[in-house]
């Protein structure tokens, strides 16, 4: 991954260039450069995670940032305030569409730069990664002609590429379509694009307000922040127009949670959400190097809990030439929602939550627990990737979510963390790093110390015991 170039003879020019290009070529989505005491370092991410990849000496850092400054459009003499620039351009045959962003920090300068990649976003929504079941659900949803859809997951889950990805199908000549966006990160023929612009009072609910005089077919909201553009989206919808946008939520029932926070009235809501799409992004098993091994006590548990199969063999990964990490690339992990009369009618009536939840997950819903279990099955990814993404506390097919969390911190990957002292699970030692591959799937895996009456059992709690206890409490 680290590259070495040579400061002395070759020009500041072609080092940018260079570093972009390669980046671009790697399939990285950011850049950093970092000013550091000893020198400047270079990082750049790939599939989620920020490597290492070259070193600027301190003698040609501010050639370095004053090159990236110029061809992104920023002023060269302004320094202690953080500026915005864009980059357009193709090199050596590569198209590359950047923003860059400057900030002063006490160290100097740092720069980051944002590689933006349309490639998925224009390969359709049948390339998303939708189980079959699911992509169903969203064809169906978006063939309404009005309502709410909702795309939700955090920072960095994809949800752009799928937003696009349904806009370019509902992209027709017989079809007015507007979008108001903070920012426009990519433009589409035929669809009227609206960027957002505090500064001058141009916000998401005053956009919304005029585009609705527009004589609109569909409209795209960037994301739902606040309680006066999820008004005028629920407003917007139950007048005859299609509404898609974004919210920060990680499953339907929070979504659904989240904008009765936000002051929607019930009966508005209830009549005006057609389908939520959740997501996350795993890595993707590198298909060169992937390797099928015997699923250890834990993994057949969790297999059989949640998918109710018997699983004895899984893929893992060793990494090779092409991938390095045993990766290459992500897949989408989903859960998709699509409303009938019987949710709609709880959310008006102001159903309890259990009960709620209870309705939404019978109707045929897939967790993104049970959806990334399926990709596992699959050879997508790996049960390492889910178990990160996915906090199992967050999966709410009922109480099952309790036991599983539980009973991770009684298997032998995180038993150190325990104060448990009894033996633990037969586990084959070299079976170990195979779960906790890195420190960031530690961390995840680390569990709270067991509350008062699981301290005083004498033995560790299987997953059974912890399903048993919480289906009866
Ligand atoms: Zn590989």
């Amino acid at each position: 991954m680290m590259r070495q170039f040579d400061f002395e003879k070759i020009p500041v020019v072609e080092v940018v260039n260079e570093i972009m290009v390669d980046a671009s070529k790697r399939g990285a989505s950011d850049i950093h450069f970092d000013p550091l005491d000893e020198h400047m370092k270079i990082r750049i991410r790939i599939d989620g995670i920020l490597h290492n990849y070259a070193e600027v000496p301190n003698s040609i850092k501010k050639n370095l940032i004053t090159r990236i400054k110029i061809i992104s459009g920023m002023n060269i003499t302004e320094s202690r305030l953080p500026q915005d620039g864009a980059i357009k351009a193709t090199l050596q045959g590569t198209n590359l569409d950047l923003r860059v962003s400057c900030i002063p920090t006490s160290n100097g300068e740092k720069i980051v730069i944002r590689i933006l990649d349309y490639t998925m976003s224009l390969a359709g929504v049948e390339t998303l990664g939708f189980s079959e079941d699911n992509y169903k659900k969203v064809l169906e949803m978006i063939s309404k002609p009005n309502g709410i859809i909702l795309v939700t997951g955090a920072t960095g889950t994809g949800k752009s590429t799928t937003v696009y990805s349904i806009l370019q199908r509902l992209n027709t000549e017989q079809a007015n379509v507007v979008t108001v966006e903070d920012p426009v990160e990519m433009n589409i023929e035929g669809i009227n694009q609206i960027q957002t612009n505090s500064e001058i009072g141009l916000t998401f609910a005053t956009a919304l307000r005029s585009i609705l005089r527009q004589d609109p077919n569909i409209i795209m909201i960037g994301e739902i922040r606040d309680t006066e553009t999820a008004k005028i989206a629920v407003r917007a919808s139950i007048t005859g127009h299609l509404v898609l946008s974004t919210i920060h939520t990680n499953n339907s029932l929070n979504t659904i949670e989240r904008l009765l926070d936000m002051e929607v009235e019930r009966y508005l809501l209830a009549s005006s959400l057609e389908g939520i799409i959740s997501q996350v992004l795993a890595r993707k098993l590198c298909p060169h190097c992937r390797t099928l091994k015997k699923t250890n006590e834990y993994e057949k548990e969790l297999f059989k809990t949640v998918l109710g199969k018997d699983v004895d063999e899984i893929y893992t990964t060793e990494g090779c030439e092409e991938c390095g990490n045993g990766y290459a690339g992500r897949i989408a992990i989903h859960e998709v929602l699509l409303f009938n009369q019987e949710i709609r009618d709880a959310i008006s009536a102001g159903i309890r939550r259990d009960k709620l939840r209870d309705l939404v997950y019978k109707s045929g819903v897939n967790t993104l627990l049970e959806d990334g279990l399926e990709k596992v099955l699959m050879g997508l990814t790996t049960v390492e990737e889910v178990i990160k993404l996915i906090e199992l506390e967050d999966d709410e097919k009922g109480s099952k979510a309790y036991g599983l969390k539980a009973a991770l911190s009684n298997t032998d990957l995180t038993k150190t963390t325990t104060k448990n002292n009894a033996e633990p699970k037969v586990q084959k030692k070299e079976e170990k790093p195979e779960i906790v591959t890195e420190s960031s799937t530690k961390d995840e895996l680390v569990i709270e110390t067991p509350n008062d009456n699981q301290q005083t059992e004498d033995r560790p709690l299987t997953l059974n015991d912890l399903i048993n206890r919480s289906t009866k409490n």
